[in-house]
């Protein structure tokens, strides 16, 4: 039976999306190649509030993130990880993985970081990257990235910040260059509502010329090797063609309906699972710093989450059990992408029909 996706990625995908991918397939060196990632282009900016590039990448989000990381790292200099769950671990993982030297600072899970704390750090050593996940997709927490930016670009203007914005970018506003940050990336099977296989990261002047400095810095995810290439509306190796038909489909989608109705819709829905979430349970994330796109729901009545994702599906749904440690011990709704609050409310009284909530 057909499961309306309510986890964190990937996401539901409508209809209309699905079909835009089956259009022919064209030369990606041929001219309708370049009129279609053309079309995108200016999307995917006014999307980010920037005027500066936004790469396209045929690959998940991670590979972006190793990609990003080795070219942000002069040797002899570091890395700083912000932790605060299981996918900003993972940029310590990466990381480490391409034998950077790097330093992590952690919080509970459940909170964030506040900028202090991020700006003291960096204060502790020789850096050149900072590491921020704008929304922790396992605690359901989102960093104050705007502010955690501000604070540091005041201190060390010369650092490069790195976001991991998979899970909050298209559901979410990221003002790229107001925030002036240096590489914000995501994936298209979240807030996207894109099918996986495709990733985007803006890059700033001061990431690209970073870049340049680091020698080593990697192939296939060279920014200044894929700049080049962007400038014609391409990319260096073939690209995900079909999935870019699908993205341009939804962008425009996404402009009709406007960004800020979309940054709404989303909190709203997370409104809605967050006041359902205190009334029966506990969300495990602290007040201040609860994500418009992941609700994470502490189990404190102790039910079994894969028996009731068992039930769920029976009728339709399929929600996420609590990611490595938190398995239930807590779980996820998802409020991403093209689900729209009456989705919400749907699945919210199918599962009070199943525990038998009131
Ligand atoms: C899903 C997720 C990732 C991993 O993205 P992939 O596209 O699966 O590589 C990384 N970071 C966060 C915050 C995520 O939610």
């Amino acid at each position: 039976m057909y499961k309306k996706l309510f986890i964190p990625g990937p996401t539901h995908v409508r209809e209309e999306i699905l079909q835009a991918q089956t259009a022919p397939m064209i030369g990606h060196r041929a001219k309708e190649y370049s009129n279609l990632q053309g079309e995108v282009r200016p999307k995917l900016q006014q999307l980010l509030y920037t005027q500066q590039p936004v790469l396209i990448f045929a690959s998940s989000g991670t590979g972006v993130m190793e990609g990003s990381i080795r070219q942000a790292v002069r040797p002899g200099k570091r890395a700083l990880v912000t932790v605060c769950g299981a996918f900003s671990k993972r940029w310590f993982e990466v990381s480490e993985g391409n034998g950077i030297p790097t330093d992590k600072i952690e919080v509970e899970w459940g909170l964030g970081f506040r900028p202090e704390q991020v700006v003291e750090a960096l204060g502790q050593g020789d850096y050149d990257a900072l590491t921020l996940t704008l929304n922790e997709t396992s605690t359901g927490i989102q960093n104050p990235v705007a502010e955690i930016a501000a604070a540091v670009r005041a201190a060390y203007p010369e650092i490069v910040i790195l976001v991991d914005a998979v899970s909050a970018m298209a559901g979410a506003k990221i003002e790229f260059d107001a925030w002036d940050i240096d590489c914000v990336l995501a994936s298209s099977q979240k807030c996207f509502a894109l099918p996986p296989g495709l990733a985007v990261a803006a890059v700033s002047e001061r990431m690209l010329k970073r870049a340049g400095e680091v020698p080593g810095r990697g192939y296939y995810f060279d920014f200044l090797d894929n700049l080049k290439y962007w400038k014609k509306d391409q990319t260096p190796a073939t690209p995900a063609i079909s999935l870019i038909y699908a993205l341009n489909k939804q962008l425009d989608d996404i402009m009709a309906e406007g960004l800020e109705n979309r940054w709404a819709r989303h909190l709203e829905m997370a409104g809605i699972v967050q006041a359902w979430g205190r009334k029966y349970w506990k969300l495990f994330a602290a007040d201040e710093f609860l994500s418009p796109t992941v609700t994470t729901i502490a189990n404190t009545r102790g039910i079994s989450v894969s028996d009731l994702n068992k039930a769920l599906a029976e009728r339709g749904a399929m929600i996420s059990n609590g990611y490595g440690d938190l398995k239930e011990k807590t779980f996820r709704i998802a409020t991403m992408g093209d689900l729209t609050v009456a989705d919400i409310n749907w699945l919210l009284g199918e599962i009070n029909d199943i525990l038998g909530l009131a």
